[in-house]
């Protein structure tokens, strides 16, 4: 297969890979933006119309930027799965229409963005449990998916999605929110610039009480009960140091349940191009290393957006900028007003980086609290339900010996299913590193080989349609 050149190519059309492909397209740099998703702008915005709500800013200006892409200089491929990356960078692509693309390129920006992140429970393999952002996407489609709802796992995302269900006419039963309180709260230094997500916060708090939601924080989701599908959650106070108190528990029937934990880069294409990563929990996880420039440590390849740090869209769309000009600068393509914009850019990004802390930190538990919480979890509840491993699985090989992610995805195949463990290779990660007692980053990250998504076997073998 003959490889396509261009000078640029940017993983990932979010708010991250717009700004960036904006101010490369506005100086005439022939450049290619892929996204899997027929929509550009990421999984925030998938109703433009609500983007120019005056609480979310970011959502507008990453509207308007997606509107203002010069299309003369590039080149956007979306329903196109990046699939693989050799050294070059040389991509694969997997356009959903058939076939394979290979392109290759001088330079190449990953922003391929964030993902929900789940921990496990009794029951949360149940139909009617599904993700917090994909009940906000069909909320954004105008489908309430349900009347009676649940929203419970850990974080501020859950407050956000809570007053979602309730604006689109949904009842919330409960909001338990295994974060406590004052860990949601931000810290004084935090506040000053933050006027308008402080008000949109407070706002959407009165939305929810107001419709007679109970908001139950330091609160775990012990279960969600059903025959066949979900029809009532059971919940539990917990104490600090991740145990449940017995005599909490409320037993509250809905027809869904709206869980998530945080969110976790999605760092696979980044592992694939060699690039050296970093593990903070705090700022999701595992993340793509990179200077203030953000250049990764391979070279010609850069990181924007989520990939280097979960902090929002604000974030994203100033790194997202900041690598467009870096690149601009290093092709001798900047004037001096360029290079002092990149200066205000890296000390600005140092603020947003702390609100990401502020952000990821209340769904990060501490080591002996998730000891204690998954020590507590029964041996028959799934970890991978593509590939049917139980937890009963995990400890029986913990217990023969075998004592870390790695190798007990290959003794088990826990993340060798279809959906190639993009749920649950964290899930084992935490699991590991509560039942030996380690850090969850104490381990290397999960391994990735390409195709980073499912494709025809054929067409890897050559076939072209
Ligand atoms: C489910 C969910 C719901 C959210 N809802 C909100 C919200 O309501 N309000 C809010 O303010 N923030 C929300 N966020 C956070 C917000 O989306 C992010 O802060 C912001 O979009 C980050 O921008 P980014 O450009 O870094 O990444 P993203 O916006 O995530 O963009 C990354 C893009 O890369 C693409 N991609 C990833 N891997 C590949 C691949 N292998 N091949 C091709 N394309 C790929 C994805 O399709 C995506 O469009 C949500 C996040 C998630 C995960």
């Amino acid at each position: 297969m003959a490889a396509e050149r261009f000078e640029i190519a940017i993983a990932g059309g979010g708010p991250a890979g717009i700004a960036c492909a904006a101010v490369l397209a506005q100086a005439g740099v022939p450049g290619l933006l892929i996204d899997e998703h027929p929509r550009l702008g990421g999984p925030g915005l998938r109703d433009a119309a609500g983007a120019f709500s005056p609480f979310a800013p970011a959502w507008a200006r990453t509207v308007r930027a997606i509107r203002s892409l010069k299309k003369e200089a590039l080149t956007v491929l979306p329903r196109t799965g990046l699939i693989g990356i050799e050294p070059g960078p040389r991509l694969l692509l997997a356009p959903e229409e058939g076939g394979l693309r290979e392109i290759a390129c001088r330079r190449l920006v990953i922003a391929t963005g964030a993902r929900e992140r789940f921990l496990p429970f009794p029951g949360w393999t149940l139909p009617g449990v599904i993700a917090t952002g994909a009940v906000q996407m069909l909320l954004k489609q105008g489908i309430l998916p349900a009347a009676d709802f649940v929203v419970g796992g850990a974080g501020p995302f859950l407050l956000a999605v809570a007053a979602d269900i309730v604006r689109r006419g949904g009842r919330v039963r409960a909001l338990a929110n295994e974060s406590r309180l004052a860990d949601l709260l931000p810290p004084p230094g935090l506040l000053a610039g933050q006027g308008v997500k402080i008000l949109d916060g407070l706002l959407r708090t009165l939305r929810v009480l107001v419709s007679g939601t109970r908001i139950a924080h330091g609160t775990r989701l012990l279960e969600a009960r059903g025959a066949g599908r979900l029809q009532a959650v059971v919940t539990a106070r917990v104490d600090k140091s991740g145990r449940h108190l017995p005599g909490t528990e409320r037993v509250v029937p809905a027809a869904l349940l709206a869980m998530g934990f945080g969110f976790t880069a999605n760092i696979e294409p980044a592992q694939l191009a060699g690039c050296p990563l970093f593990f903070e929990d705090t700022l999701g996880g595992w993340l793509v290393q990179t200077d203030e420039s953000l250049r990764t440590g391979v070279e010609g390849i850069y990181a924007a957006g989520e990939v280097t740090g979960v902090g929002g869209a604000e974030k994203s769309l100033l790194e997202g900028r900041l690598a467009g000009l870096a690149i601009l600068e290093e092709m001798g393509r900047l004037d001096a007003a360029g290079r002092g914009e990149i200066t205000r850019l890296q000390r600005k990004r140092k603020a947003l980086l702390s609100f990401g802390r502020w952000f990821n930190r209340p769904s990060r538990f501490a080591a002996a609290c998730r000891t204690n919480w998954f020590a507590s979890l029964p041996d028959e509840l799934t970890i991978c339900r593509c590939e049917e491993v139980r937890l009963r699985d995990i400890r029986r090989t913990l217990a023969a010996g075998c004592r870390t992610p790695a190798g007990i995805k290959k003794a088990t195949r826990c993340g060798m299913g279809v959906c190639q463990g993009n749920t649950c290779k964290g899930i084992l990660q935490e699991v590991v590193a509560a039942l030996t007692g380690g850090p969850p980053g104490g381990f290397p990250p999960p391994s990735v080989r390409a195709p980073l998504r499912p494709v025809d076997l054929g067409l890897l073998g050559g076939d072209t349609v």
